[in-house]
């Protein structure tokens, strides 16, 4: 039990339902369990890296280790932010760049799950440039969601202002606080932060990471 107002969740999932999901779907749905490792394990990651193909095979034990392994980092962060405001944002690594491209394009034109895959990519690169991630873990990252069959690269959402475009969707989603985008960034493999970043660096990453 950790403090005093955590319930506990029972999660129940019924891994037949992912026989019949559309291999689209299932991709888009592992983007959400990719982003656990970069976030807040790192052994998590390395796993992801051993079983892509299985977890594309739905091979059930590991599609049942990946699912409990989510739920666990989540029910932990969400259980620590009951008591210190705010961990839970971690949660949307990748989705502040994603809601951006999911807007941007239209609802449903881009899976929420692969705007967030695309997310990640521009997330960590952001992190690299401010110094926080090497290039090698940049790279790792982006070969694993390749791996899932997700996007890498963020669409261009305007020809020709596309990284205004983007700043733009970014400063309307409901995260960002009085014009301030908050970013939710890797401080180092299984580590993320909630922070700002100036907008000439988010301007060179969308210019260096959209199609
Ligand atoms: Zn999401």
């Amino acid at each position: 039990m950790i403090g005093a107002f955590y319930q506990p969740q029972l999660v129940v999932c019924n891994l037949s339902t992912l026989d019949t999901l559309p291999v689209r779907e299932l991709r888009a749905g592992l983007a959400e369990v990719i982003k656990y490792g970069p976030i807040s394990d790192k052994e998590f990651m390395v796993w992801l890296e051993a079983k892509m193909e299985a977890l594309l095979g739905r091979d059930r034990t590991a599609l049942l280790h990946a699912i409990r392994r989510s739920c666990e980092i989540k029910a932990q962060v969400v259980g620590v932010d009951e008591r210190e405001s705010g961990l839970r944002a971690i949660l949307n690594f990748g989705h502040t760049f994603g809601h951006a491209i999911e807007a941007g394009m239209g609802y449903g034109v881009w899976l929420h799950g692969e705007g967030v895959a695309a997310g990640m990519v521009m997330a960590a690169e952001l992190s690299r440039r401010l110094g926080m991630v090497d290039e090698a873990f940049v790279q790792r990252l982006k070969s694993l969601i390749e791996r899932a069959g997700l996007p890498v690269r963020g669409p261009v959402l305007d020809a020709s202002n596309n990284a205004g475009r983007y700043l733009e969707l970014m400063r309307i989603d409901k995260k960002s606080e009085a014009g301030e985008i908050r970013f939710v960034l890797i401080d180092g493999p299984g580590k993320a932060v909630v922070r700002g970043a100036p907008d000439a660096l988010v301007r060179e990453v969308i210019d260096a990471c959209c199609a």
